[in-house]
């Protein structure tokens, strides 16, 4: 059965993040200063390198690709929310390099920001706190 959190949108702010950051950091940054949370939110723009995990469902444990060389953001997708009472970006994003081929995954660091935008919606309410979840090896909103 799913879990579903129903909140009014708080806020909504505009981002512009600045290059050569690292852009998990920066989207954490920007949460954490303004208490974005619980927010989802989505970036655009583009990268001079690229970390992402791949979660391997099985061994449940995250591989992660890194790349160097300038990429395109097409669409980078998270949200904020809590774990042990603490904050957690949870984001994906899907890159596009000079032929169009797209790769991506779990957002990770280092991710280094050509230039990239930020929308995001501030929720109004409790955030949803992640607990370990024995099915996937995850942690998962938990009501
Ligand atoms: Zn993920």
């Amino acid at each position: 059965m799913a879990h579903i959190f129903s909140y009014p949108i708080k806020r909504a702010l505009l981002v512009r993040f600045a290059p050569g950051d690292d852009l998990l950091a920066a989207i954490t940054a920007v949460i954490e200063r303004e208490q974005a949370i619980p927010a989802v939110f989505s970036v655009i723009g583009a990268v001079a390198s690229a970390s992402v995990g791949y979660y391997d469902q099985e061994a449940r444990i995250y591989k992660t690709l890194q790349r160097d060389g300038r990429f395109e953001i097409i669409a980078c997708n998270g949200n904020s929310s809590l774990k042990d009472a603490a904050l957690l970006i949870h984001a994906h994003i899907l890159l596009g390099d000079a032929e169009g081929a797209c790769w991506g995954g779990h957002l990770m660091s280092p991710t280094t920001i050509f230039a990239a935008e930020m929308h995001l919606l501030e929720l109004d309410g409790a955030a949803p706190e992640r607990v370990y979840d024995e099915t996937t090896g995850l942690y998962l909103w938990c009501s």
